[in-house]
């Protein structure tokens, strides 16, 4: 029948067009392979002194709560987990660990980062990839717990001089970044260069399949209302590449129609799932 053959050809015409698609397109959609699903991890909790640190001559003298957030990839081509947060050592402190400072974070870990991967049935050793916003204490508190993994971190901080002793473990598996890098090669895991807060931070853009677009923004941003408003921290190595690397991130957001995901902001996770749940 003259219907039936025209179902054939359309069918064919389909599968041409399928087979014609890049495979990046195929990945990023969650068809073979690709990016599966994201976990966030609760990698500390803790009470800011004084957060005019983070916004000079604003709200001076006000405390606020963090979090801090660690993010854990699935991708058909291994794990990746995205800052890696305070050291799990601070779960064994009843105290949390007090600042130096008293503005800065009093930190506590409610959860170790280890318990939370057993949740999950996975070992360090099952981590492909560990990739780091930057090199401060609350996003490399366990790298040393991924001696296999690889460290994917750029160049800038992994050489930026440290007060005390190296930042890295020169015999550690890295991979020094000099700019952004698609990690799996089908951009659906995209490391962006947004340096300022320290001289080689970095932010990580994640297209899953079902939730969209992310930009995880290490500490580029440290709440809301100083990405609403643009400020600087006080503390940041660099004001003007702070400020531009904002620039860029709002930029790419626009393009990508990507969400923010604040790692330090507790009011914007409290409405998020945290891991065993998951994002696909
Ligand atoms: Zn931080």
């Amino acid at each position: 029948m003259a219907s039936t053959r025209r179902l054939a050809i359309l069918l064919t015409g389909a599968a041409l067009a399928l087979a014609a698609l890049p495979a990046a397109f195929v990945f990023a959609q969650g068809g073979k392979g690709g990016i599966e699903r994201l976990y966030i991890l609760n990698c500390g909790e803790g009470v800011a002194g004084d957060i005019s640190r983070w916004s000079p001559g604003v709200n001076v003298g006000k405390s606020m709560d963090f979090v801090d957030s660690c993010y854990l990839i699935k991708h058909s081509q291994g794990w990746l987990l995205w800052d890696t947060g305070l050291a799990d050592a601070i779960a064994a402190m009843p105290e949390g660990q007090r600042p130096s400072d008293p503005r800065m974070t009093h930190w506590r870990r409610p959860k170790t980062l280890v318990s939370q991967f057993e949740q999950l049935g996975l070992k360090p050793s099952d981590i492909k990839y560990v990739a780091i916003s930057h090199s401060h204490p609350d996003h490399i508190g366990n790298v040393a717990l991924f001696p296999q993994s690889t460290l994917l971190v750029q160049k800038a901080e992994y050489e930026w001089p440290a007060p005390v002793g190296p930042r890295f473990k020169p015999e550690l598996p890295v991979t020094k970044l000099e700019g952004d890098h698609d990690v799996f090669g089908d951009g659906s895991v995209t490391i962006i260069s947004t340096p300022g807060h320290t001289p080689g931070h970095q932010s990580l853009l994640v297209k899953l399949p079902k939730t969209g677009a992310l930009l995880l923004s290490g500490d580029a941003v440290h709440f809301k209302d100083n990405w609403d408003n643009r400020r600087v921290p006080e503390n940041n190595s660099n004001k003007e590449q702070s400020s531009a690397s904002m620039q860029r991130m709002a930029d790419i957001m626009a393009k990508e129609k990507a969400q923010l995901w604040i790692n330090h902001d507790k009011a914007q996770r409290d409405g998020q799932k945290l891991s065993p749940a998951f994002y696909e």
